[in-house]
């Protein structure tokens, strides 16, 4: 404020917040950052930015940044050197190999994590200690996108690309408040709107600022998507809208296993069992699941059914999906990702601009760091532990025996720390992540981070209720005070360089990694300087994505353009996938190529309704839906520092329809107690302000960590992608 623009060194980089990915322009001056604009040569956001974007360089000037480590000596945390602090890290990891095995060793990160990041982590945990007891919040957010994909096309992440956003006629949102969360993406849709007609359906649990500006809002009954999705896809086959030809020639039709259960066991173990049949069989499953035998239990009226199963069924018009949590954070999110994938299927509108199935990412590298790099226990950089050749692959690039990288995974996230509760993980690393906030059913969680028999550090910029319960607390860099790459929702890989140094003994994580790891002998596996770490990162790392199908773009590319695209091809980015006339790996001559499976077609899954694990009954009468709002990021430790977004929405608040709040005589502002069968939580209530639930049902954001709503939440996750269900979960309230 008040620096005239020509006067300040702007530095581009993407946004530290959502998936989105937008560009920006950090204004530096004196060797402070002091303004931040959209980048206008960004093709992601061409100049906009939302209302975190604009603010966010705030939060590091916040008071109480992390600028050293600390390390607890009697129940009090002193200030302690960084490498002092990194060599006790490395004695306690060493010593709780020695003495309990290496899978008692375990680590956390995140899809805010750079890829170098990522990658380190991921040969750290996998190819020197050779544990698979890595995993990340990605798992939190995006493991049934990844599941879905998996399952459907061999490949995960989206085919598309953000110029779909200029082609198609209807934007269907599926439990997806994106003028919230994807707030740059959905000023791009309003534009398109205003600029050619083009249409926004809001189909979702309640009504949100998305619905406000919608077309037209549907709502449905929580959990019951999976019924109106094959309504829909019944709608198509019954009304001759099947794309036969593309059917015939590009897809599979299979069912697997039901009633998988909803991994609420203490060790959980699954295994779906694929079956293939033929289109009659699933025509025939999808009897049950006419519009008029699903609308009572959906609440979705015939009309409505009908009405979106004819947008997606109109050979004329272009259509993109669009969802995110309220899909993925699902007992059976894997399953919901399918049944998306089948209406586009079986109308072949996909792979092709404008026609797109479009998942969206939260964390601004989930799939650059999460999904690509490998922070996922089953997950190598661009591979999966269980396949001897992507182990062998990952041997020879790492130079390690082959035998030391194991083939099965270990804990996906909520179970890592039920294992950290049960005593059976000794050390946990976790980095710019919060679990004490975040895990669902995070009561459940607290007291085994808090045992002295478990060794805790915590790397991050600020203190969060995680780093309360840490024995070493380590000083993290933020995004512009160290180089990396972040990889977006469009498959677009984006880098930057530092841009200013950062306070104290603050250090990129990447860089904490190889300190410990040489510390602890593994010095060979991590040859890189400190000044040119990233690169040197990249530049290894890219060699597993060698080939066509996954070519990642030379860095000299990424620092001179806004980012690529994968697959980078010939010096081009490949913005639709599996289509032959946009995508150089589809290479049977066909029209459409999914070569992610082995035949190359895509799969159509019959996928059932199931009831969630916890239904509203008499003693817990309502739904509580979590999630976010605009001005915070997550669990609130970053943009809760930035003073403009901390008084917009300075704490959490229950939403009510007004009619449950009248019967229950509960006002606006009122203290209100949700509880559920796992712990409570005292809120302001909110009525006929933002956002609108429907009758039964109330809304939390989780951003407030003094209004932990996840100590209620439940620990239910699709026994598929692992993902928990935030969604839904029985509550009472009562006012206090
Ligand atoms: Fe950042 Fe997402 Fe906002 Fe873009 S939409 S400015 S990436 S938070």
């Amino acid at each position: 404020a008040g620096v005239p623009e020509g006067s300040l060194d702007w530095k581009k980089g993407p946004c530290r917040f959502c998936g989105v990915g937008c560009g920006i322009l950090v204004g530096v001056e004196n060797g402070k950052a002091v303004a931040v604009k959209g980048d206008p040569n960004s093709s992601v956001n061409k100049g906009l930015l939302c209302v975190k974007g604009y603010h966010q360089i705030m939060c590091i000037q916040a008071k109480d940044r992390l600028e050293h480590a600390l390390v607890k000596k009697n129940g009090t945390y002193v200030k302690t050197p960084i490498n002092e602090a990194l060599d006790i890290v490395a004695n306690k990891m060493k010593e709780t190999i020695e003495k309990h095995g290496k899978d008692s060793v375990a680590m956390y990160t995140s899809g805010q994590s750079t890829i170098p990041e990522g990658y380190v982590a991921s040969k750290f945990m996998k190819g020197a200690i050779g544990t698979n007891n890595l995993d990340c919040n990605a798992r939190l957010c995006m493991a049934s996108a990844v599941a879905g994909f998996l399952t459907t096309f061999g490949a995960d992440e989206p085919m598309g690309c953000y110029e779909d956003f200029d082609y198609a006629d209807y934007y269907i949102t599926w439990g997806n408040n994106m003028a919230e969360m994807h707030p740059v993406l959905f000023s791009r849709m309003l534009e398109e709107k205003n600029r050619r007609g083009a249409k926004i359906i809001d189909f979702a649990t309640r009504t949100t600022r998305s619905s406000m500006a919608a077309d037209r809002s549907i709502l449905f009954e929580p959990q019951t998507d999976l019924a109106v999705g094959n309504a829909i896809c019944y709608e198509i086959i019954n009304n001759g809208w099947v794309n036969k030809s593309f059917v015939e020639k590009y897809c599979n039709f299979s069912k697997g296993l039901t009633k998988m259960g909803y991994g609420l066991e203490d060790k959980y173990k699954f295994k779906d069992k694929p079956t293939k049949i033929n289109f009659e069989d699933y025509k025939a499953f999808l009897e049950d699941y006419s519009p008029e035998k699903v609308s009572k239990l959906t609440k979705v009226s015939v009309k409505d059914i009908k009405y979106l199963a004819a947008i997606y069924g109109d050979p004329n018009k272009k259509v993109m999906s669009l969802w995110c949590m309220g899909v993925n954070q699902h007992t059976r999110g894997t399953w919901m990702n399918n049944i998306i994938y089948n209406i586009h299927l079986l109308t072949g509108k996909i792979s092709e601009p404008g026609n797109s199935p479009f998942s969206l990412t939260g964390q601004p590298s989930a799939c650059g760091t999460a999904r690509e790099v490998g922070t996922f226990t089953h997950k190598l950089p661009k591979g999966v532990v269980m396949n001897p050749k992507h182990r062998a692959k990952a041997a020879k690039i790492w130079k390690v025996p082959v035998e030391k990288i194991p083939s099965k995974p270990t804990y996906h996230a909520t179970e890592m720390f039920r294992a950290v509760d049960r005593g059976d993980i000794k050390f946990i690393w976790t980095q710019a992540v919060n679990p004490l906030v975040s895990l669902p059913r995070t009561s459940r969680f607290r007291p085994g981070m808090e045992k002295e028999s478990c060794f805790v550090v915590v790397s991050d910029v600020f203190p969060t209720p995680t780093s309360d319960v840490a024995d070493v607390i380590l000083p993290a860099s933020w995004h512009i005070e160290k180089s990396g790459l972040y990889g977006n929702s469009e498959r677009r890989t984006q880098h930057w360089d530092q841009m200013v140094e950062g306070p104290g003994e603050t250090t990129p994580d990447a860089w904490m990694f190889i300190e410990v790891a040489k510390r602890m002998g593994y010095g060979d596996l991590f040859p890189y300087s400190k000044e040119n770490h990233v690169e040197e990162i990249y530049n290894e790392y890219r060699q597993f994505h060698a080939g066509k199908k996954h070519e990642m773009a030379p860095l000299e590319v990424l620092k001179k353009e806004s980012g690529a695209i994968w697959p980078y091809v010939d010096g081009k980015s490949t913005q639709w996938r599996f289509n032959a006339k946009y995508d150089p790996a589809c290479s049977n001559g066909e029209e459409f190529h999914f070569y992610g499976k082995p035949d190359g077609k895509a799969v159509i899954w019959q996928r059932p309704y199931e009831p969630a694990p916890e239904m509203p009954d008499n003693e817990y009468p309502f739904w509580l839906n979590t999630g976010r709002v605009i001005e915070h990021w997550h669990t609130g430790s970053m943009t809760r520092r930035i003073p403009v977004l901390h008084k917009a929405m300075p704490h959490a608040y229950v939403e009510f329809h007004p009619d449950d709040a009248a019967a229950l005589g509960i006002r606006n502002g009122a203290k209100v107690k949700v509880s559920s069968r796992r712990g409570s939580c005292i809120l302001p209530a909110s009525i006929n302000e933002r956002g609108l639930p429907t009758k039964g049902q109330i809304f939390v954001p989780f951003f407030d960590e003094n209004m932990l709503i996840n100590d209620v939440t439940l620990d239910a996750f699709c026994p598929i992608s692992k993902e928990p269900d935030y969604k839904k979960c029985a509550v009472k309230v009562e006012k206090v």
